[in-house]
């Protein structure tokens, strides 16, 4: 089958190209879920073997090499795959790698040109750091949908530059990704009453609050509620909170079924088949279903796992949206019982990218979002009335901000994200938006395609 790259996935192979040709080694690519990660790194993997050399596409868990395997093969592309338990095809110029298995049989591997690392934002962990640093010519490209670590701390130690792709907006308006309804019903969560260990929450905290009757009760009636009958993942903090999500759904007579890791192989191939034909109408897991796990026939997504990480808000909220190609209507639906909108905002809010790190808490980064009272629809703080059921909010209401406890904290961000704005409309000359691009770590195709927009030509 032949897969031709769409305009923008062009357009990041040509800017990452572009990087790589001004002598750069190591490049990240940030692209939304949805994307086609995995086609543009076939595709680049395929141009890499055309001209003679090695090179390896390494993901971070077991089940998603079948995932790319199977796209490399729907590509046409021959490859070997590393992992255990596969045969070893090792002579082929593409190999498909796990992480865990690559890092142990560095020295059985001949090395390779060109490593494409997905999600890396786990670069900097030290299998990843270990396998990129064994090799010394070795060029990288790293691509995810959130340039960040948990924690928020930058990829700046790994990469030198950041090619940015398209706004989730964007994908959604060229029909690659869904439209979405956000809502956020009454949460019973807590945060302040949370410890916040490396950027996220604690889990033993977490489930305290989370893993009770009445709180999966509101689960299970605000499913009813918002998204009954649609096929719903939900995410929860841990085995025994999602085994309970499944079970009560079971009692309301709604058939759900928890998977995790250690879940039987064949048990869950069975689960996500069943969960295809609309068998099984909710899959409760807690970190199996995540990133980069693809079911464009899920149409609904539960969050009930409070997360500090914008990473995995993300990874989860956007799951959903998918486009059907048996469903052209599909909106996806989010229903965030925790309040994780009020921490990361909207799923395709516009976000700054940068490889430095931020200094700043996990917690205090939303946007200003709430929620209307009456059907729980998530939406802008300013907006002056429900843009789905009509609700007229009262003045007073209309600027206000979540209420947090570092509320403060909130507005000052809201004030520097502008000025970031701001700095990048001010600037007049080719030297400003080559100095916002160095200190932000964006390519310089970035200040390119940024010049073009605003009309600066280069002078002297
Ligand atoms: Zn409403």
């Amino acid at each position: 089958m032949e897969i031709a790259l769409r305009p923008y996935q062009q357009q990041v192979l040509d800017d990452v190209g572009y990087e790589f040709q001004q002598g750069k080694t190591r490049i990240c690519a940030t692209l939304p879920c949805g994307a086609g990660k995995t086609i543009l790194s076939g595709w680049m993997a395929r141009g890499t073997a055309l001209a003679g050399r090695r090179v390896i596409f390494m993901v971070h868990r077991q089940e998603l090499i079948e995932q790319a395997s199977r796209t490399f093969q729907d590509m046409g592309i021959r490859h070997g795959v590393i992992a255990t338990n596969a045969p070893k095809d090792y002579d082929l110029p593409v190999q498909v790698a796990s992480v865990q298995t690559l890092v142990r049989r560095l020295e059985d591997i001949e090395p390779p040109d060109f490593i494409i690392c997905d999600e890396c934002h786990h670069i900097v962990a030290n299998t990843y750091r270990r396998i990129i640093d064994h090799y010394p010519d070795l060029r990288v490209l790293g691509v995810t949908a959130t340039p960040e670590r948990i924690g928020g701390k930058g990829l700046g130690d790994v990469f030198q530059s950041l090619v940015i792709g398209p706004t989730v907006k964007e994908l959604t308006s060229w029909g690659n990704l869904t439209p979405y309804a956000y809502y956020a019903p009454p949460s019973k969560f807590q945060a302040d009453e949370v410890h916040v260990k490396f950027g996220e929450f604690v889990k033993s905290d977490l489930i305290k609050q989370v893993d009770d009757a009445d709180v999966i009760g509101d689960i299970v009636q605000n499913y009813r509620r918002l998204a009954d009958g649609k096929r719903a993942i939900c995410y929860c903090v841990n085995r025994a909170h999602s085994e309970h999500v499944a079970k009560l759904f079971n009692a309301a007579g709604i058939s759900a079924m928890h998977i995790d890791g250690e879940t039987n192989k064949a048990v869950r191939m069975q689960a996500i088949e069943d969960f295809r034909r609309g068998k099984v109408q909710i899959l409760s897991n807690a970190e199996l279903l995540g990133e980069g796990f693809d079911v464009p026939a899920m149409e609904a997504v539960i969050l009930a796992r409070p997360t500090a990480s914008l990473t995995l808000y993300i990874q989860q909220a956007m799951r959903p949206m998918r486009p059907d190609p048996e469903n052209a209507n599909k909106t996806a639906i989010v229903i965030d019982h925790v309040g994780n909108v009020f921490r990361h905002g909207m799923p395709d809010d516009d976000r700054e990218w940068s490889l430095e790190t931020k200094k700043k808490k996990p917690q205090a980064r939303t946007k200003g979002v709430k929620t209307c009272p009456q059907c729980f629809t998530a939406m802008y703080s300013n907006t002056r009335a429900c843009p789905v059921c009509g609700f007229e909010f009262a003045p007073a209401e209309r600027q206000e901000m979540p209420e947090e406890k570092d509320g403060a904290l909130l507005k000052v961000e809201d004030v520097q994200r502008k000025l970031k704005r701001q700095e990048v409309g001010r600037a007049r000359t080719i030297q400003e938006l080559e100095e916002i691009a160095i200190q932000r770590g964006y390519s310089m195709r970035w200040v390119t395609k940024m010049a073009a927009i605003k009309h600066i030509r280069r002078t002297g």
